[in-house]
């Protein structure tokens, strides 16, 4: 019989409070504490299935369920153990005393709630490096009223500005739904099992800064990027905008630049995913209208452009004005009047 977790996603989308202070490399924009619960339970749901675990979401929905209404739900279907998922906050505020980290609790003299924290703060705390403030005893509803083993777990600051942003970036939803899944499989003796990225021929390695679903959150780490000199640029992929810095053949030129960028204050993971490239609108070139080359259109050869056979041409050419005398598909005739001076292909030719 394989083990049931439950998990729990803390809070409603818009339960009051429970969200961070404006943010305004943002635009102002507030982080709701439930938009990183969710996602990372999303995640350790697929975790867990794949080791093997069932789960059961205590509160599937966006809408307030009532932490007395998860605890039942998780004692009437005899769950194995119970895992709440949160984000911690202080004075929400980014400035004044600023904590950060994260911490796991337990109701307090729970033997086996002190072994599943211990199992999970020793994988969550790898990966990005974040202060560990440790495991914490604390009578809490959701560790008091639930009959298994239960944890809840502050994963980060929401009024610590550069944990605040950590929220909302995929990369480091995955990577706690990953090592909260790996401390449950060593608590259950249960082996992790790793998803399988199939290797490509001829793999990049990628240096990424931040993964988000929304266009706008990856342009304003571009431009923090980009002001610390770093050269950067977004691609778009699974419905998520990767801001990343550079692509290498080789992993340690990859993991050479991702120091340099963990040193200037960023979040960094390298990824061998590639994806479509998106030009920032911010950035985005004006589109120019191109017109028509046609018969008689006026027009100028694009410097160094061969001729349609890949002959040189003249430097001159370049300087002088034709007139278009015949077009067959991409190939124009050009010349002055009806005398004839090349043969070049349209898209090499300006229309003036
Ligand atoms: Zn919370």
């Amino acid at each position: 019989m394989a083990y049931l977790i439950a998990l729990s996603d803390g809070h409603g989308l818009e339960t009051a409070g429970k969200r961070t202070p404006p943010i305004a490399s943002l635009g102002g924009r507030v982080i709701r504490e439930n938009e990183f619960n969710r996602e990372v339970v999303k995640y350790l749901d697929i975790e867990l299935k794949r080791c093997g675990f069932q789960t059961l979401l205590v509160a599937p929905t966006d809408a307030d369920t009532s932490l007395t209404a998860r605890t039942n739900l998780a004692n009437s279907k005899k769950a194995d153990a119970y895992v709440s998922i949160h984000y911690n906050a202080f004075d929400g505020s980014f400035g004044g005393a600023n904590p950060e980290g994260i911490s796991i609790h337990i109701f307090p003299g729970s033997t086996s709630g002190r072994k599943l924290a211990e199992s999970i703060l020793k994988y969550l705390k790898n990966g990005t490096p974040q202060v560990v403030r440790g495991i914490k005893e604390d009578n809490f509803h959701e560790l008091r009223e639930t009959k298994m083993v239960s944890v809840l777990i502050e994963n980060g600051f929401m009024d610590n500005l550069r944990e605040a942003l950590l929220k909302i970036n995929v990369d480091f939803q995955k990577e706690v739904a990953k090592e909260t899944a790996q401390g449950i499989c060593e608590y259950f003796k249960v082996p992790y099992k790793v998803e399988v990225e199939k290797p490509l021929v001829g793999t990049l390695y990628r240096v990424q800064t931040g993964a988000f679903r929304n266009q706008s959150n990856a342009e304003a780490l571009m431009v923090q990027v980009k002001s610390k000199g770093f050269q950067t640029y977004m691609v778009q992929d699974g419905g998520l905008f990767k801001v990343q810095v550079g692509a290498f053949s080789k992993k340690p030129n990859a993991d050479a630049l991702a120091a340099k960028l963990k040193s200037s204050g960023f979040n960094v993971f390298i990824t061998t995913k590639s994806g479509a490239s998106v030009t920032s609108s911010s950035a985005a070139p004006k589109p120019v209208p191109t017109k028509t080359v046609k018969v008689g259109s006026k027009v100028k050869v694009k410097s160094g452009a061969k001729t349609f056979e890949g002959q040189g041409l003249a430097d001159f050419v370049y300087k002088t004005i034709y007139d278009v005398i015949q077009l067959n598909g991409n190939r124009a005739v050009i010349g002055s009047g009806k005398t004839v001076v090349a043969a070049v292909h349209k898209n090499n030719l300006i229309v003036q």
